[in-house]
């Protein structure tokens, strides 16, 4: 078995408010808005989900495939 970490501490970058999330396992998730400020999260240039770019651990997929969902 290959025990992905699904919860992710994800950091906004503009108002550095952290919040402990869980991330799906069957798809990428593109968009997240922060808890805080209310700021819409999209991944940065060559990441393929918030969780990547903002996260402290990276997605499901990257962690078990290497790679992105695409
Ligand atoms: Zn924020």
């Amino acid at each position: 078995m290959n025990a992905a970490v699904l919860e992710s501490l994800l950091s906004c970058p503009h108002c550095a408010f952290a919040a402990r999330e869980t991330m799906p396992t069957d798809a990428c998730q593109y968009f997240y808005e922060c808890r805080s400020c209310k700021a819409l999260l999209r991944p940065k240039p060559g990441d393929c989900c918030v969780f990547c770019s903002f996260g402290s651990v990276k997605c499901p997929s990257v962690q078990e495939r290497g790679g992105c969902c695409a």
